[in-house]
């Protein structure tokens, strides 16, 4: 059954926060808009969607998720653009790589067409609470989770998903400190690494304050078997230039898809850039950035976009990548980006999806 946006619940706040948040001054991920969207899933089949104040959740101790950790997650963002318009961006690529994360944590997952209205809906009734300025955004945060009342480790049989927004400017304010991540893994073959769900990211905490310990903002992973191969860092896919080529990891299993990653590939191509997407090993990373070949490094994510990459962090060494020039190929993809993202250029790929 299709559903269509009237179909959904809506309960308004009967005041809104807004008049008395700053907007100025956020903490990325800690101030949230008036509104959620919660949709459960029950006796096997997707129930009343709803939108309704943002607020607490009661839920059982024995709540399957917080011990089996049967959870999956999103992060999109919203822009206006010059002529006032909120905007998604590559919503429908989020919406399908939340459907194949669902089938790996054997989910359910959300029907495409009430995803997509409740997400327009909810941005439509919180658009206020963008801020003004070039990096700001709501940061859009799609969930599901295991809400059966049961201790034992098999899939739930109730879920419930969720959406709420967050008003944000930029993630990182500096250029990254990344450590050569030597010892610990993130993922491994046959594992879900490929997958946004909520076990990855807690395994990866302990090495990761480790590395800010001594200074670095996030690890760089590199593979679980031999450590030889670079994977990614933090919630980024990561990029080297290596002999003038924009190069990443390919996607093997062990890495996230990122479509921050997807639509820079397809930018920088279209531009002529030369690209490549294979495996990357330390040694060159390394030996390239003593030597010049490896001439700029960047992360690139939703959450923090594109974010240059200034040190790496090699066995207690610091190597110390180049400054980037305002004409380096890192900031023309990301101005090519924020350009169609807001609306200074025509959408050529039909990536923007307006919410009105
Ligand atoms: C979300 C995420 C990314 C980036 O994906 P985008 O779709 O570009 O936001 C990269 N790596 C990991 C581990 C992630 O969780």
């Amino acid at each position: 059954m299709i559903r269509t946006a009237s179909a959904i619940d809506i309960q308004r706040v009967k005041r809104s926060r807004l008049p008395e948040t700053d907007l100025e001054h956020l903490k990325f991920g800690r101030v949230f808009t008036d509104h959620m969207f919660v949709m459960d899933y029950a006796d096997g089949a997707w129930q009343q969607p709803k939108i309704m104040p943002y607020g607490d959740l009661e839920l059982s101790p024995a709540t399957l998720v917080l011990h089996y950790a049967q959870t999956i997650f999103e992060g999109m963002k919203a822009y206006r653009d010059d002529q006032g318009r909120v905007n998604l961006f590559r919503p429908q690529a989020n919406i399908a790589r939340m459907a194949r994360s669902a089938v790996r944590m054997c989910m359910p997952p959300v029907p495409e067409d009430t995803f997509l209205e409740g997400l327009k809906e909810l941005v439509r009734m919180d658009a206020a609470w963008i801020p003004q300025g070039a990096d700001a955004a709501l940061y859009i945060r799609p969930f599901l989770f295991a809400s059966d009342e049961y201790i034992g480790v098999k899939p739930s049989e109730g879920y419930r998903f969720m959406i709420f927004i967050c008003p944000v400017r930029g993630y990182y304010q500096e250029p990254l400190r990344v450590k050569l991540e030597l010892e610990y893994s993130r993922a491994f073959p046959g594992g879900t690494g490929e997958v946004k769900c909520g076990g990855n990211y807690a395994g990866g905490l302990y090495p990761s304050k480790m590395g800010q310990d001594i200074g670095y903002h996030q690890n760089l992973w590199t593979d679980a078997m031999e450590h030889k191969y670079i994977e990614e860092s933090g919630t980024m896919n990561v990029f080297f230039i290596i002999d003038g080529v924009l190069t990443t990891p390919s996607l093997d299993g062990t890495i996230l898809a990122g479509i921050t990653r997807d639509s820079i590939l397809t930018l920088a191509r279209e531009k002529g850039l030369k690209t490549a997407e294979r495996k990357i090993t330390v040694d060159e990373v390394v030996t390239g950035i003593r030597n010049g070949r490896v001439s700029a490094a960047f992360g690139a994510g939703t959450a923090a976009t594109i974010a240059p990459i200034k040190v790496v962090g090699y066995k207690g060494e610091d190597l110390q990548l180049p400054d980037l020039g305002a004409d380096s190929e890192v900031n023309l993809i990301g101005k090519m980006l924020d350009d169609i993202r807001r609306g200074h250029k025509p959408d050529t790929h039909g990536w923007v999806v307006g919410t009105e």
